[in-house]
């Protein structure tokens, strides 16, 4: 590499390294979440043409092939509905990992036996994390996506083995640190840390999958980050500690917002109660309401607070939210909306559709923010919501989402709540607050349902 091009090439790398770093500071709220995305995918692009610079590179024609083959497999991938992300994000991880593990595999054979100490160390750190995510990921994508089954697989002494694994896989690479001419250890440890990743998610419920995702996403960047001190790449050490530490921090918020530890989404093998639920409901009543009706209790009301969750998404009802806060705000009531941080399928999924479909940022209140305005709230609308909104978790300690924190919607003065039918939420259980007296059912598909409440209230039928 010449002196100018090397400079070049580090240059280059600064940059995308900055981009990286404001990425994420600008991705943290929602006002600046756009450029964020924006200096991200330009960071990737000058990472990759830098890349492209290095006079290391003697023929550019397999290169070609997979840019084609990643354009071609990653455009469809782009565009799935923002419903599917979690398992989408999932195979992300699971191409990254196969690629970390690929490269840790082939630097192990061009170099061995002579590894000096650290750089197998890294190595192998790289190729068991890389592995374990790989499989990881793709049985977490299988699990979001339905092909596997949702439910946790449980048997005696499963925590055991698969620590047992893990701690054989640690074994074999501490004994290749010592003795790296013992080429075929390596495939062993690889295939235990494969093994690994499958049995790590067979326990994992549903439910779980996105948290175990974000922690899967850390991993992924932890192995990238080892693969840069394998490869002396300053750029994947920095880009590799962020994702590292980024999926991480997620993972830990994700875990607090259902208030679970760590420990139990990995080990706790939550989800199974998801078959014991809808019987509850057996004889007690529910009152219904019409558009008509609905659109009359809000009309009346000084102080609406809006929650919305996972059927908002489904629906794509968010326009017509917006259309039914234009309206009940130009008659004068106060229209907030209260995001749980676990409503919908992942992070941030209710600011998203929500600022899509241009709603203030500052009407969007946290848990934390909008809880105690609850009793002074007249009507509020759960829209799609269903598990963030359910009082067992606060008032029933035998209730299998016992101690998730949720938004006291049952505290508020009037309750209306827009779902199809009777169905449970993800978790799978009865929600209380539907029988309640101060709750009235609006049945429906959430987009249509809100859309005739405003088509009511423009026809001024309401009375304000
Ligand atoms: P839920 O899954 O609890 O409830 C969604 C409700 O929406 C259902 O009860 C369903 O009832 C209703 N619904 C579905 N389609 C429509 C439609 N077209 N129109 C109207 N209503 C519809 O969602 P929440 O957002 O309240 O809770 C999120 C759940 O996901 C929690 O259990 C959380 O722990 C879990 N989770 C979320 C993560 C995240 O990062 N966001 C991560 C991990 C888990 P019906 O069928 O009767 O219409």
């Amino acid at each position: 590499m010449s002196p100018s091009n090397g400079h070049t090439i580090e240059i280059v790398y600064l940059i995308s390294t900055v981009l990286f770093v404001l990425a994420l500071k600008w991705m943290s709220t929602p006002a600046t979440a756009r450029h964020g995305v924006w200096a991200g995918e330009l960071g990737m692009l000058l990472a990759v043409c830098g890349t492209l610079l290095h006079h290391g590179i003697v023929d550019y024609r397999w290169i070609a092939i997979g840019l084609v083959l990643g354009t071609i497999i990653g455009v469809p991938l782009g565009r799935v509905q923002m419903t599917a992300v979690p398992q989408r994000t999932a195979l992300s991880h699971a191409f990254g990992a196969l690629c970390v593990t690929l490269v840790g595999t082939a630097e192990f054979y061009l170099r061995a036996p002579n590894v000096p100490p650290f750089m197998m160390a890294v190595l192998a750190m790289e190729v068991i994390l890389g592995g374990l995510t790989l499989t990881g990921s793709l049985m977490a994508a299988g699990k979001l996506q339905e092909i596997l089954p949702q439910r946790p697989l449980t048997y005696k002494g499963q925590n055991f083995v698969n620590l047992a694994l893990l701690a054989v896989a640690a074994g074999l690479a501490v004994y290749l640190v010592m003795h790296p001419e013992q080429k075929l250890l390596f495939p062993a440890m690889l295939g235990i840390s494969l093994a690994f990743g499958v049995l790590m998610i067979v326990p994992i419920g549903g439910a779980d999958m996105p948290t175990v995702i974000s922690l899967l996403n850390s991993y992924a960047g932890l192995s990238a980050a080892a693969m840069g001190f394998v490869l002396d790449s300053k750029l994947l050490i920095v880009a590799g500690a962020l994702d590292g530490s980024s999926g991480f921090i997620l993972s830990v918020i994700m875990s607090k917002a259902m208030n679970r530890s760590f420990t139990n989404v990995l080990f706790g093998a939550f989800g199974q109660v998801q078959t014991s639920g809808p019987a509850a409901a057996e004889g007690k009543t529910v009152r219904g309401a019409t558009p008509e009706e609905a659109a009359n209790i809000l009309a009346a009301a000084n102080k609406v607070v809006v929650v919305p969750g996972y059927g908002m998404a489904v629906a794509q009802a968010q326009h017509k939210v917006r259309e039914l806060y234009d309206a009940l705000t130009k008659r004068g009531v106060d229209v907030k909306f209260g995001i749980h941080p676990v409503a919908g399928r992942m992070p941030g999924h209710m600011n998203v559709l929500l600022a899509e479909a241009d709603i203030p940022y500052d009407k969007l209140l946290d848990m934390d923010e909008i809880n105690p305005e609850f009793p002074q709230t007249d009507v509020t609308l759960v829209i799609g919501a269903n598990d963030v909104t359910n009082p067992a978790a606060r008032n029933d300690a035998s209730s299998p989402i016992h101690g998730m924190p949720i938004l006291d919607v049952d505290k508020g003065r009037t309750v209306m709540v827009i779902k199809r039918g009777m169905s449970p939420g993800f978790a799978g259980i009865d929600n209380p607050l539907y029988y309640l007296d101060k709750t009235l059912m609006l049945f429906g598909d959430a987009k249509s349902f809100v859309g005739e409440i405003v088509r009511e209230l423009g026809h001024g039928h309401a009375h304000g």
